[in-house]
């Protein structure tokens, strides 16, 4: 349904359509929240946006992952941050390490080459366990399997407006399986061959979509454009999927994970645009969103007083930014209308 946001009738046609929390929880859904313990003090700080923007009027509950042992006082200090239920687990010793597959010495020196090409993060091996394990494996945390839904946070990320209905009850009505705030180019440099290999994926497993083209350039190449992963709200059994499986082992056999940097965001990204159709992919444009340099608030104009939103004075909309892919994914909006213009353009 059409909702005319900040009309008088908004509120009444939410609660018509349930995303409003008139007994809390609506759907069966968690945060999930990978994190390090030296990196607390950033995550009470997004909690405290979290839970005062949305979550102290739906009480969804908190997982927080870990490679290492979470600190006695982290925990405390996070439980009493907030009235939700809060889970703290150790990741699986084998959803985090190198696989038999990879030789140890060989990923070793990609990474020692990557670093000297000065690749953001092309050293660093836990940083790889990570997009791994971010990929291929946080949906099968024994603690997620009867959820359905998840909301990936980061520590440190900010949210500058109120969200007064719920999004995941919102994904289910509408048929939405994945979503995102801010969407930009991959630096390529992380992923030579993962197009590649995309592409064979589905040439070998018959994948078909009508809208995989939004990721191809001119040139025919990957244009690099993918869903900023470090927010998410997504369905687990999307994840949970043989095809999306099928997709991730593939690629991990590729050995792209370790031998290169590929990213979760991308490989996400690359995910729905085989497996899903652009209609089941929701752009969030009423959540007002910070994480490291890059920040969107939205249009105000019409909504200011429902959103109540906080925006740095000086925030430079990355919907903008020349090196924002949310104009392609507007104008994408149908497959039909996108070639049309193609051709026009050519
Ligand atoms: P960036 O957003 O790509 O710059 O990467 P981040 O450093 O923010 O890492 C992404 C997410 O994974 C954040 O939630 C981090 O807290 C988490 N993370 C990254 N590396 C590790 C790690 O080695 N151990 C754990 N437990 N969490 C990690
Ligand atoms: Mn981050």
């Amino acid at each position: 349904a059409e909702l005319a946001e900040g009309s008088p009738t908004a509120a009444a046609e939410m609660a018509r359509l349930g995303l409003l929390p008139s007994a809390g929880r609506q759907a069966n859904a968690s945060f999930v929240v990978l994190i390090r313990n030296r990196e607390l003090d950033d995550f009470l700080d997004t909690m405290r946006q979290l839970e005062d923007r949305f979550n102290h009027r739906f009480h969804y509950p908190y997982l927080f992952l870990n490679d290492q042992p979470f600190s006695r006082s982290f925990m405390q200090t996070v439980a009493a941050s907030t009235t939700s239920n809060v889970t703290f687990a150790l990741i699986p010793r084998d959803h985090w390490s190198l696989p038999s597959f990879i030789d140890a010495e060989q990923a070793q020196q990609a990474r020692e080459q990557m670093a000297r090409n000065n690749v953001v993060y092309g050293g660093s091996l836990s940083y790889r366990h990570m997009c791994r394990f971010n990929s291929g494996f946080f949906y099968k945390h024994p603690l997620l399997q009867n959820m359905d839904w998840y909301w990936r946070v980061e520590p440190g990320v900010d949210f500058y407006c109120d969200l007064d209905y719920d999004p995941f009850a919102f994904m289910e009505q509408q048929g939405k399986l994945y979503s995102f705030v801010i969407t930009l180019k991959e630096i390529s440099d992380t992923i030579p061959t993962l197009w590649d290999h995309t592409l064979q994926f589905m040439l070998s497993h018959n994948v078909t979509s009508d809208w995989m083209s939004y990721f191809v350039s001119r040139s025919g190449n990957y244009n690099l454009c993918h869903f900023w992963s470090n927010f998410e709200i997504a369905s687990l059994n999307w994840l949970r999927s043989p095809e999306y499986n099928a997709y991730f082992d593939y690629l991990d056999r590729a050995k792209g994970f370790f031998m290169e940097r590929w990213g979760d965001a991308p490989v996400h990204s690359l995910a729905a645009g085989m497996l899903l159709r652009q209609d089941q992919v929701h752009f969030f444009d009423d959540i007002g969103y910070r994480h490291d340099e890059f920040a969107r608030c939205p249009d105000l104009a019409d909504r200011g007083m429902r959103l109540r939103c906080r925006c740095p004075k000086n925030l430079v909309n990355f919907d903008v930014n020349s090196g924002s892919c949310l104009p392609r994914w507007k104008a994408f909006g149908s497959a039909a209308a996108w070639s049309e213009r193609d051709t026009r353009e050519a």
